[in-house]
């Protein structure tokens, strides 16, 4: 999907926008200095179109940091949106920051949307003509809170935003997207100079396709692969405030750009909830995972015996993904990757034919029959593969499955198929 971000200081109303066009009736989000959100990427929908909307303004910071947060903020927007909406509070009008991040905006190719909020009443237009000094085009007054000028924004939205994403675009049966991801020191850099660095970064781009400089085409054994923003890797910010909403700010819009995510963990230190937390993005987006467990030349036998424990306490949801013990410093086993990015790709790519997978469902019904329900037996009348990528299957059905029997079904698939660094989804339909 094409990726929209949402940008501005903080107070001007990004939250109210975005809860605007997600079309959420729950009380608006405040931009709380400090706060840090969940979620930093939403599927929005408009008219007859999708597309990702990425909120920027998770984090906020105090006076002193403003222009470097706000300058954080749209630059991740220009390095991984493909449009970006730049929100101005038009009671306030153009403040020194807006102007810092609006020759940010202007410098990079992006389509960028000027949108003048706080615009609650025709007669307050004039506040948002005098944005056009930002030289940004036309402003879009809105008022998000009361829905103002929402719709005629996204209609325009929809003239600028390419029907899907560019990389997605240029990628069809081009080289695999791989996203290397991980909190801070883990190494993905290390990794990415040493697996990568050491390749020759291929210069020749397909003809007719633009050369985005966040990400880095390299040649691995025969092999075209395309690293997703390796210039977030490389970047080393110095924020003050903020510096895990901005690591995650990457990280999703990363994902959204990917179809395999390496998440590196380091053995040298306890598996952390935010390592569990970046994993936990990856399954959400729905991309394939491999895991590289890397300073591995930095383990003792006693650090060895906790880390399998951690591994199986902490990481048991994704036992299914390829695990690699890597050390990006002495380059143990970095040979190791590629093949677990092709396994874990070809899980993801896997098409079960509908009559196999009919077969198959029939058989693990009569293993294990679904438990009655106050005197009814729901049961499957027809299953099939609805998508691949990840695969994704539907049950069509008489009643609604117990949880724990659609686990078995799952379970019982991935035992058959492997799917091995792929996730995948069964989903029911109860038919009346
Ligand atoms: P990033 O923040 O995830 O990109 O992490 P870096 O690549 O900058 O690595 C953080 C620190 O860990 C640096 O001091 C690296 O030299 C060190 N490091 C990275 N990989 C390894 C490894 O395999 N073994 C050891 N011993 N140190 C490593």
């Amino acid at each position: 999907l094409p990726v929209l971000a949402v940008v501005g200081r903080p107070n001007v109303g990004k939250s109210a926008l975005i809860n605007r066009i997600l079309g959420r009736r729950e009380a608006v989000v405040q931009d709380t200095p400090g706060v840090t959100r969940d979620r930093v990427t939403y599927r929005a929908e408009w008219v007859d179109r999708s597309f990702t909307l990425v909120d920027t303004g998770g984090w906020e910071p105090d006076a002193r940091g403003i222009n470097a947060s706000v300058a954080a903020q749209a630059e991740v927007a220009v390095d991984l949106a493909d449009a970006v909406l730049f929100v101005v509070d038009a009671m306030v009008g153009a403040t020194s920051t807006d102007e810092h991040v609006v020759r940010m905006l202007r410098a990079s190719n992006k389509p960028v949307i000027l949108v003048a909020n706080k615009v609650d009443d025709a007669r307050q237009e004039p506040e948002a003509a005098v944005l056009w000094s930002l030289g940004l085009g036309e402003p879009w007054p809105v008022s998000a809170l009361h829905g103002r000028g929402v719709a005629d924004l996204l209609d325009h939205v929809l003239t600028v935003l390419p029907e899907i994403s560019a990389v997605a675009k240029q990628e069809v049966g081009g080289p695999r997207r791989v996203a290397i991801l991980g909190r801070p020191n883990v190494g993905k850099s290390s990794l990415l100079n040493k697996a990568v660095g050491e390749e020759r970064v291929v210069v020749n781009e397909m003809a007719g396709t633009t050369r985005d400089p966040v990400d880095e085409q390299v040649e691995i054994a025969g092999k075209v692969w395309r690293f997703i923003d390796t210039a977030g890797i490389r970047r080393r910010m110095n924020l003050a405030q903020g510096a895990d909403f901005y690591a995650s700010l990457r990280t999703s819009a990363a994902l959204e750009k990917a179809e395999v995510a390496i998440v590196v963990l380091d053995v040298s230190e306890v598996i952390s909830e935010q390592d569990v937390r970046i994993i936990d993005l990856v399954l959400e987006s729905g991309r394939a995972l491999v895991l590289a467990f890397n300073k591995w030349d930095m383990l003792d036998d006693d650090r060895r015996r906790y880390l399998e424990r951690e591994i199986e306490q902490d990481l048991a949801h994704v036992a299914w993904a390829p695990r690699v013990n890597i050390s990006a410093r002495t380059g143990r086993h970095l040979e190791k990757l590629v093949p677990a990015l092709e396994l874990a790709l070809q899980s993801w790519d896997t098409r079960i034919p509908t009559g196999k997978f009919n077969a198959l469902v029939a058989e693990l019904a009569a293993e294990h029959p679904h438990p009655v329900r106050s005197g009814k037996q729901p049961r499957i009348l027809f299953g099939t593969q609805a998508a691949i990528r990840p695969p994704t299957f539907v049950l069509f059905t008489t009643g609604f499955l117990d949880p724990g029997y659609r686990r078995f079904i799952t379970r019982r698939l991935r035992e058959i198929f492997g799917f091995e660094g792929s996730p995948i989804n069964v989903n029911m339909r109860v038919r009346e």
